[in-house]
């Protein structure tokens, strides 16, 4: 009942169709209810974004995440008060969206009242993308900002170890008639999922992309998934993932990459750790000059349209409006994968 239409290769659901499905998996496990359903949707939008790499195919993980020695599958966060602007909520290892959305109800009205607002979630097993997060406050007229680290898979510039995380940074600008502007990206060169699948397909990596064991640069994407990746624009990407271990990771009582790696133990599972959530009100820190400051944001992304270059999540937005008129098409094969889970 879950497949609107058969294709040969790929099996053509609905958003509530993947979310059906992802429920099913992620319940059959254990995971209570309230936990599932932020990380089932979240699982839909980036099917229906053609984000594939957060999509379905993170299921697996997910159930070996869930097989953490200290993971919480009836975890049921509440967000605490810690001053006018800062929020705190602790994820008490469970997945980090159902805290999200708690978090979020205290968040915005802070948001709004005081011009700027800080959520702190601790204490959460985490491996889905920013963007929803991001939407999620945008939709409300505000700015937003979220980084998170990750395990420490990735050396620094000038460096040969892996200390840091994969470390994302995302951001998202409201605009009136216009979807937000939105960027979610990791500060490693390339995603981890991305190697391992030039592995999988025996294709060598781009130089740049990270080192092997001893240091040395390599397009062998073994060996950089047993030696360490690189960040994004030398010492620079370098940096800005060190500016994320700090802020979403000790300035908010959170590990860093490599205590995040530690904690793991070889579980294999998904980083757990802390995220930084931070909200801006355009209105309040604008004041009267709020409509010329949203102009002044049209005029710029006007800008980028005059010469042909595109912003981030455009892509994102087209596919999201083919999904609504086409349905959602999923590999057959990975289709076939996830329901084996809900057989099994
Ligand atoms: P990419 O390098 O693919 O960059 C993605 C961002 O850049 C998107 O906003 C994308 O928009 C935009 N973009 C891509 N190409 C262009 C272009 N030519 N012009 C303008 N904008 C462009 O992302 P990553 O592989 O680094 O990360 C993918 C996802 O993985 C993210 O969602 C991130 O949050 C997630 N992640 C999560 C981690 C975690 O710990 N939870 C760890 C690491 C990554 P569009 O989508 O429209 O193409």
């Amino acid at each position: 009942e879950l497949n609107l239409q058969d294709a040969r290769d790929e099996v053509v659901l609905s958003v509530e169709g993947v979310i059906d499905l992802a429920m099913k998996v992620l319940t059959q496990d254990g995971l209570s209810p309230a936990q599932a359903q932020p990380l089932a949707r979240a699982m839909a939008w980036a099917e229906r974004d053609d984000c594939r790499s957060h999509g379905l195919q993170r299921l697996p993980g997910c159930l070996d995440t869930m097989r953490h020695p200290r993971f919480n599958r009836n975890a049921d966060p509440i967000p605490e008060e810690v001053s006018a602007a800062v929020t705190r909520i602790d994820a008490d290892f469970g997945y980090s969206l159902l805290a999200f959305e708690r978090g979020l109800e205290m968040l915005v009205p802070k948001a709004k009242a005081m011009g700027v607002s800080i959520l702190a979630i601790n204490n959460c097993f985490h491996s889905t993308a920013l963007w929803p997060e991001i939407e999620a406050i945008t939709a409300h007229g505000l700015a937003a900002l979220i980084m998170n680290p990750s395990h420490s898979w990735v050396a620094p510039a000038g460096g040969t170890a892996p200390i840091l995380g994969t470390n994302p940074i995302a951001f998202g600008w409201p605009r009136k008639d216009h979807p937000p502007y939105v960027f979610d990206f990791a500060t490693s060169a390339a995603a981890r999922a991305e190697i391992a699948r030039h592995r999988k397909e025996n294709k060598p990596i781009p130089v740049g992309w990270g080192v092997d064991s001893e240091g040395r640069p390599t397009t062998d994407p073994a060996a950089v998934l047993s030696g360490a990746m690189l960040t994004f624009g030398g010492h620079k990407g370098s940096a800005l993932a060190t500016m994320v271990e700090l802020l979403a990771g000790p300035l908010i009582g959170g590990p860093t990459s490599l205590q995040s790696m530690a904690f793991d133990a070889g579980a294999k599972a998904a980083p757990c750790h802390a995220e930084l959530v931070i909200a801006f009100n355009p209105a309040l820190l604008g004041g009267e000059t709020v409509e010329h400051n949203h102009a002044a944001a049209e005029a710029l992304f006007a800008a980028f349209g005059v010469q042909g270059a595109r912003l981030p999540s455009e892509r994102r937005y087209r596919a999201r409006q083919r999904s609504v008129t086409e349905g959602i098409r999923v590999d057959r094969e990975l289709y076939d994968r996830i329901l084996s889970l809900v057989a099994g």
